[in-house]
């Protein structure tokens, strides 16, 4: 399975007509974890509530998901499921209607209406709910990067860095396709997907055009929270910091540019915002 972008980019190109893009963010539940986890230069122990989003995009008549949070089995009892180390710093708060199979039935969806499914990173509260798309043929895209990461921890049979292996139990059932660089989901540039790595090995962000308002950057994990890129705040987590600090400043530039940057799990951020069924205005 090589890179896809390329077939993807010759199938949409043949419509020229512009289709109408909307983006919905999705609240996933929420993480009660403490301000370690997620900023460096922050007094340990301070708790500290992070919401889970994961964003659903419209383009003309098609369907794409970005992220899916949490596994619903993860809600149930997080050590069984996740390990006690994730459990330990994560303690999850995710009603039913929050998963990922019941809350996209607010936009009449279910999981085999997607044209593409991308994943920022295998990381539990992103890639958790991907067995939903068990035995749908929906294409699931990581960076090949990260399978590589999400393929290793499986073979040593261990949860590490919060690759959760449960979340990947049916990964022979899954239409996994491996991206290597960007991906023009519908091939008219309105929808795309760039390596950010840094977080992980295979983290990748989302740029988003709508048919209206600004355009705008779904960093996911490459930027927590707004704090990070304002004052240039280490993130607690990184495989990589100075790649993950590049990214930061990437998206600083961007922002100069007139393009909205959207963090992940930064709770005055999303305070501020309305979730689906409503459309997002980030
Ligand atoms: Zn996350």
């Amino acid at each position: 399975m090589g890179c896809v972008s390329a077939a993807v980019l010759s199938v949409a190109a043949g419509g020229a007509q512009a289709a109408s893009v909307r983006a919905y963010a999705f609240h996933a539940g929420t993480l009660k974890t403490q301000t370690q986890y997620l900023l460096k230069d922050t007094r340990v122990g301070t708790p500290m509530d992070i919401p889970i989003p994961f964003l659903v995009i419209q383009h003309g008549t098609e369907w794409m998901a970005f992220d899916t949070g949490c596994n619903a089995q993860a809600a149930k009892d997080p050590a069984a499921y996740w390990g006690e180390a994730i459990a330990k710093a994560y303690v999850p708060e995710i009603k039913p209607e929050q998963e990922f199979r019941e809350a996209i039935k607010v936009l009449g969806l279910a999981p085999r209406d997607f044209k593409a499914v991308v994943l920022s990173h295998g990381h539990v509260d992103h890639a958790g709910a991907i067995d939903n798309f068990a035995g749908t043929g929906v294409p699931l895209h990581f960076q090949k990067a990260e399978m590589r990461e999400i393929r290793k921890a499986i073979a040593a049979a261990i949860a590490g860095a919060a690759y959760c292996l449960g979340d990947f139990k049916h990964l022979n059932e899954l239409n996994i396709r491996e991206v290597e660089g960007v991906l023009d989901v519908f091939g008219d540039q309105t929808v795309m997907v760039f390596p950010t790595p840094g977080h992980t090995p295979g983290h990748q962000s989302l740029y988003v055009k709508p048919s209206t308002g600004k355009p705008f950057i779904y960093c996911a994990d490459a930027l927590y929270t707004l704090e990070i890129m304002e004052r240039l705040v280490v993130p607690g987590l990184a495989t990589d910091i100075p790649a993950t600090m590049q990214n930061v400043h990437w998206f600083k530039l961007e922002e100069r540019q007139g393009v909205t940057i959207v963090p992940s799990h930064d709770p005055g951020y999303w305070a501020k915002r309305t979730w689906a069924p409503k459309e997002l205005v980030p």
